[in-house]
């Protein structure tokens, strides 16, 4: 099998193909140019061409499918090489402002939302990705072409400014080498130009991990996905609360180290009737006490076979203003993309469901 092109940093590619400035030429080609052959490489010697093309793959995705979402966000589903199938969703924040002249104020505001492994191990009991169960991490080079396979798909110049979130399927700390290792090819100034600021790593809470994560010191933005204020209902929806409790993961973030002008952020999905109540918003408050902190209610996205109910929106609105008012950041997740049911492995159960895909 052939190697993944886009699992190599450009330092690591310079070891291999001599001199090292080659490796800023391959990233330009890859990351800039959207090359689909080293054949295109023009301005390598013919040779090594011929022996990249030997070696190394430029497209480790190929995609399946692609669904089109009334509020412009676009949900994919890649397979990899053996058969596995991911998904990754373009999120469309922002249109495109003008100037009164006619010049343009900023370009359309994009965020990525990718994966990071086959499945997942943690198995939330709301969650669809985890029905599944767990097959495989993905590589590095397979977490980057997610993106690169949008960019190109869309026609997104390289030079756009997007925002990427580790929020598809998979527990990214679960997988936090291969996760580390894109976190740094997608900022390589001579690739993407994605900062570490403008990254975003999601995880339900494994404060080890997230304590090696702050010692990697990669300037990533951390969010966690808390869902409840107290352990017993947390270790009902998430299991992983067992080994990772509330307290447990407050102290690791504390110690994270967080951008100055950030804050982390808290993912509250809300059930309805199982935490959406006030009582469950002041715990939340006296929690986040002392922490620079955002709190982000998303609505539960239901799906065939679940007991679990969509919110009503008075209780998400009730429950922000608590949070408000008292000082703590909060937005509501806009449900974007739920024509086309975006909330994280709901596509691939969709294809699975058909028998189309693995
Ligand atoms: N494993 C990581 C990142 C992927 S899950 C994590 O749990 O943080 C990304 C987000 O999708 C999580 O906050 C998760 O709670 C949310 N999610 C899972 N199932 C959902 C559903 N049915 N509706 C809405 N959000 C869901
Ligand atoms: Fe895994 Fe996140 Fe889904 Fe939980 S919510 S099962 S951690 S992907």
């Amino acid at each position: 099998m052939k190697k993944i092109i886009q699992d190599y940093t450009k330092e690591e590619l310079g070891e291999i193909v001599k001199p090292p400035f080659r490796a800023k030429q391959i990233y330009n080609w890859v990351y800039h140019k959207h090359a689909d052959s080293f054949g295109q490489m023009e301005n390598l010697p013919k040779a090594m061409r011929a022996e990249l093309e030997e070696e190394f793959t430029l497209h480790p995705l190929t995609m399946l499918s692609r669904q089109e979402s009334r509020d412009g966000s676009v949900k994919y589903l890649f397979e990899l090489h053996d058969g596995h199938t991911v998904e990754a969703v373009l999120l469309l924040m922002k249109e495109a402002q003008y100037h009164e002249d006619g010049t343009l104020k900023h370009h359309r505001r994009y965020t990525v939302c990718i994966s990071s492994q086959v499945g997942c191990k943690v198995g939330c009991a709301f969650c669809l990705t985890a029905k599944g169960g767990f097959m495989r991490d993905l590589s590095a080079g397979e977490i980057v072409a997610q993106v690169l396979e949008i960019y190109k798909d869309q026609g997104i110049p390289s030079n756009h400014r997007v925002n990427l979130v580790y929020m598809g399927m998979g527990e990214p700390l679960d997988n936090l080498e291969n996760v580390a290792k894109a976190v740094k090819i997608f900022s390589d100034m001579d690739g993407m130009s994605i900062s570490p600021n403008r990254q975003t790593i999601s995880t339900s809470g494994l404060s080890s991990k997230i304590e090696k994560l702050g010692a990697m010191d990669l300037g990533v933005n951390l969010a966690i996905s808390l869902h409840a204020v107290d352990d017993e209902l947390r270790q009902q929806l998430m299991p992983i609360n067992k080994a990772y409790n509330i307290a447990s993961i407050m102290e690791a973030v504390r110690n994270f180290p967080v951008n100055q002008r950030k804050k982390v952020l808290f993912e509250y999905l809300v059930i309805k009737d199982v935490n959406d109540d006030l009582g469950a918003a002041k715990k939340l408050v006296k929690l986040l006490n002392g922490i620079k902190a955002k709190v982000n209610l998303i609505y539960f996205n239901p799906y065939p076979g679940t007991d679990f109910k969509r919110p009503d929106p008075e209780d998400m609105r009730r429950f922000q203003e608590y949070l408000l008012s008292k000082g703590v950041l909060c937005t509501i997740r806009e449900s974007k993309g739920l024509d086309i049911s975006a909330a994280c492995g709901q596509l691939r159960e969709q294809k699975l469901q058909e028998g189309g895909a693995q």
